[in-house]
């Protein structure tokens, strides 16, 4: 932890130095985690280092409020606050995304059918502008602009440099059912039933296939009959084909999906016991994944001998928002379509009805699905031919499509789904000389 003294004179210093640098090129951001799965064009950029404002800075237990700088993890917030008997009201899944990361990007997990996205779920937001001026937006006041349309801009505005974070309580640990269905319909009634009664404080899902889907209820507990442990030796996607019920401590749940990043470890082939047992404990984290495929990324020999083993493929890596009435429609489409399995499945719904985020508007009162996918599938077919589909089904069933990974929308489609005038008049208050990348430039042309 620091403290606020020491985070007002690193704010001072990083606010003086953008305003006297004469540096040229677009502004952007040095990062050493990513969860960005689009890779931007090289160019010379001006590179602002902000990786120092990485810790918690207060957890008020009474207020139920964190307050954090901009670059910490979640992992390190959820360290700090469980201790309180407290987390984020929304964690999502990977332990090294950042609280700033997850506003201006979108965040979701297991607590969104109650709280909403993460953006929802933060209260206050200290935003340096790319002219070097920093401004403290909340809900009411005169940034009230900026605050509600930083979700979804992808540091296209300016960048979280310290956040207040709404808590919950929480107990000791998470009890899990583990539902089978077997056919979407009853599914999805299942979905919405559950979400609509509240009786559970979590709620997602699996699709192995259309046959077999589970729907994951978590209840906070103080007492567990007995440990499972997935950090190790056990996988948890497996555990929900087997088991009906099962308990995590409240820690190993809000990061049961990050040990196999979801399931996508089976491509470094860790989820085979031996390769696995000489990996270690430690190494089995969507970090170190992540740096794998960022090495992968790198080297044209590994990627010319994975196409000589694999064929051509399409990475088809998106999460999206169908309303819940589609739901159905859209599951059938993409086993059909795509064909990638598991999916991931997450309800999520607006917190509060009376405001709304321009850049990603949800229509409030209806339930959403969240539908994760992240795999290659093989293709002859030219680049994006998959996204594409994903992109025009997604769109027809009034859906929404986050934008931390392909597009490839046309411009004008685009500014129709992401609300172009918000956006402008957002830019020309905030961002008038253009400093920062536009939003389509980012998210789609990858500058
Ligand atoms: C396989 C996969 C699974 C995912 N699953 C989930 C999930 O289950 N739940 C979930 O919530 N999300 C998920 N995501 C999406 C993830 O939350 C977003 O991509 C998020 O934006 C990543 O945040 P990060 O901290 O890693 O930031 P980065 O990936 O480094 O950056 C994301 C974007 O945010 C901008 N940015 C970063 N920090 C700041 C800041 N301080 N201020 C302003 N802008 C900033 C960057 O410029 C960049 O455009 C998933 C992504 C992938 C690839």
């Amino acid at each position: 932890m620091i403290s606020p003294d020491e985070y007002v004179r690193k704010r001072e210093a990083v606010a003086q130095f953008l305003r006297t640098s004469n540096q040229t090129g677009s502004l952007a951001l040095e990062k050493t985690t990513s969860n960005l799965f689009r890779q931007r064009v090289p160019e010379p950029r001006h590179k602002l280092d902000l990786r120092h404002f990485n810790q918690v800075i207060r957890i008020d237990p009474d207020e139920r409020v964190a307050e954090v700088e901009g670059m910490t993890t979640y992992e390190d917030l959820v360290r700090d606050t469980l201790p309180f008997q407290l987390m984020p009201a929304v964690v999502p899944q990977l332990k090294s995304i950042t609280i700033g990361g997850a506003l201006a990007g979108v965040g979701i997990e297991s607590s969104s059918f109650r709280y909403g996205f993460v953006h929802e779920t933060i209260l206050e937001i200290d935003i340096l502008l790319p002219d070097g001026t920093v401004v403290i937006a909340t809900k009411d006041n005169e940034h009230k602009d900026l605050f509600f349309g930083f979700a979804n801009s992808y540091g296209t505005l300016g960048y979280a440099l310290k956040v207040k974070v709404q808590l919950v309580p929480v107990k000791k640990f998470v009890k899990l059912r583990h539902e089978r269905f077997s056919d979407l319909d009853t599914y999805c009634r299942a979905l919405g039933r559950v979400c609509q009664d509240r009786q559970v404080d979590f709620v997602d899902g699996t699709m192995f296939d259309e046959q077999e889907l589970y729907l994951t209820t978590g209840e906070s507990v103080d007492q567990a009959e007995w440990l499972s442990d997935y950090t190790y030796r056990h996988i948890y996607y497996r555990s929900i084909q087997q088991k009906s019920v099962d308990y995590l401590t409240i820690h190993d749940y809000l990061w049961r999906w990050d040990t196999d990043w979801f399931w996508c470890s089976k491509h470094f082939f860790v989820q085979y016991s031996v390769v696995r047992w000489i990996w270690g404990r430690k190494r089995l984290c969507s970090r170190v994944y992540w740096k794998l495929r960022s090495r992968f990324n790198r080297s044209p020999l590994a990627q010319r001998v994975a196409k000589a083993l694999t064929g051509r493929q399409e990475a088809v890596i998106q999460d999206v928002e169908i309303p819940l009435e589609q739901a159905v429609e859209f599951a059938r489409f993409f086993n059909r379509e795509i064909g990638i399995s598991p999916v991931w499945i997450c309800p999520v719904m607006v917190y509060d009805p009376s405001v709304s985020y321009p850049l990603y508007p949800m229509t409030p009162g209806k339930l959403y699905v969240n539908f994760g996918f992240w795999d290659a599938v093989s293709t002859d077919h030219e680049d994006g031919y998959f996204d594409k589909k994903v992109e025009a089904k997604v769109r027809e069933l009034h859906g929404k499509k986050s934008l931390y990974s392909n597009a490839y929308y046309s411009r004008e489609e685009f500014w129709q789904l992401y609300n172009e005038p918000a956006y402008r008049a957002l830019k020309a208050r905030y961002d008038s000389s253009a400093k920062l990348k536009d939003l389509y430039e980012k998210c789609v042309l990858k500058q």
